[in-house]
């Protein structure tokens, strides 16, 4: 895991932040605070822990980040729980909760959680807590899109959940009716990491050469796993309907997720909606190509993440960070990023993404006042900065 030092955020986040921080963190030096979840790469939880855990080992917290492991039986199981639990209609059978229980089992064993506090992210690890060692608190860090779960995926976790000391979810109408404390902490992205620091035009040049991608005109971009609640053939359908106006350039950039089974079978739907239109760019990228995301994101003229459902959604603020206006899903996180009319538009269909579309390619001083605007936003409410000053007061309010 790379270094990072507090101090280095200093110039980029709100004023005090820092002296905050470490104020914060003299009440909890040396105490253990464990993360675990189901991929070291991919989505945005690995994306964040590889920031936050480092900051906090800065601070004088003994931060550490296990995840667990399993076969493909596992990850398709807990894939269709996953699609269950965002609203999917999807069967979830004995044989997919017997591996999931014994995958978690089996990593109980090897990993031996243990902590003062243990967070477990996502339902991949939930029934981790069945295994708890006496000590320590645990809690259950939702980063999914909760809104409309399927009754009985939501009854058969549930009966994990509850034995957590405590549930954070990401959103307030994500939280269920549960009889543990329930808290809201929204994700984060680091401004200084490689996905989101600031290049040189030689750098961004690079990268849009690399992909062969001319700037010639205007480039609406979505980054994206390659699933179906990303809903990238609703973004093709809405770029065909913006291009019979405004000629622009569609780049769909993603890779896979180590715990995401489907990414392949929609990549090939994908390729196929696309057809050999030369100003569409699928890219497939590795789960390294950070600089290669932070570039197409600071190319491009608008951003989209026209999700159906969504937990939060980090390449939405990504993307306002970089300057940039965010025409997003009216769904889950996006709704509590996107400010409708002054950071971009939440939308609801494929029609309404396009005429969002058009209408900022018209107003090209919109386009630049609404990524000045989002920018100021994030630097408020998204930093991980601030992700940090909930967790250390997660860690403050429950071991002390
Ligand atoms: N991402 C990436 N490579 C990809 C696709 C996405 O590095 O091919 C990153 C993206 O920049 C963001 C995170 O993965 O930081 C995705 O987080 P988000 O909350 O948007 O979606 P999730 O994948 O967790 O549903």
């Amino acid at each position: 895991m790379n270094t990072v030092r507090l101090d280095d955020y200093r110039d980029v986040v709100p004023k005090g932040t820092v002296e905050f921080l470490r104020c914060l963190a003299d009440r909890v030096r040396g105490r253990r605070f464990l993360h675990v979840n189901s991929t070291r790469h991919g989505g945005g939880v690995a994306e964040i822990l590889h920031r936050l855990v480092p900051i906090m080992t800065d601070l004088g917290v003994d931060a550490r980040w296990e995840v667990i492991e399993g076969s493909a039986a596992f990850y398709a199981a807990t894939k269709a729980f996953h699609n269950a639990l965002q609203g999917q209609n999807q069967a979830i059978t004995k044989d997919m909760l017997d591996v999931y229980a014994a995958t978690n089992r089996a990593n109980a064993r090897s990993l031996s959680p243990e902590g003062d506090l243990v967070l477990i992210h996502d339902p991949q690890p939930a029934p981790l807590i069945e295994h708890r060692p006496r000590k320590g608190k645990w809690v259950w860090r939702c980063h999914i899109d909760f809104s409309k779960p399927q009754r009985e995926a939501w009854r058969l976790l549930r009966k994990y959940v509850a034995k957590y000391d405590a549930a954070i979810f990401s959103l307030p109408k994500f939280a269920q009716r549960l009889s543990i404390p329930q808290f809201l902490v929204y994700p984060s992205i680091d401004p200084l990491s490689e996905k989101n620091r600031d290049l040189t035009p030689a750098e961004l040049d690079g990268v849009l050469e690399r992909f062969n991608i001319p700037r010639d005109k205007p480039i609406l971009l979505q980054v994206s796993r390659f699933d179906r609640f990303k809903d990238p053939i609703g973004v093709i359908n809405a770029y065909r309907l913006v291009k019979k106006y405004n000629d622009c350039r569609l780049i769909l950039a993603g890779g896979g997720a180590d715990d995401d089974p489907e990414g392949v079978a929609v990549l090939a739907e994908v390729r196929e909606a696309a057809g050999n239109d030369p100003d569409i760019h699928i890219l497939e990228l590795p789960p390294d190509a950070h600089l290669e995301i932070n570039a197409l994101q600071r190319a491009a003229t608008i951003v989209l993440q026209k999700s159906l459902r969504e937990g939060f959604g980090l390449t939405v603020a990504e993307a306002m960070w970089k300057g940039k206006p965010v025409i997003g899903g009216a769904v889950g996180g996006i709704t509590v990023q996107v400010i409708y009319d002054v950071t971009g538009y939440t939308v609801n269909s494929v029609e309404g993404a396009a005429f969002r579309i058009r209408y900022l390619l018209n107003n090209p001083d919109l386009i630049a006042r609404m990524g000045e605007a989002g920018r100021k936003y994030v630097r408020q409410e998204f930093l991980v900065t601030r992700h940090l000053a909930d967790y250390l007061s997660m860690l403050i309010i429950l071991t002390e």
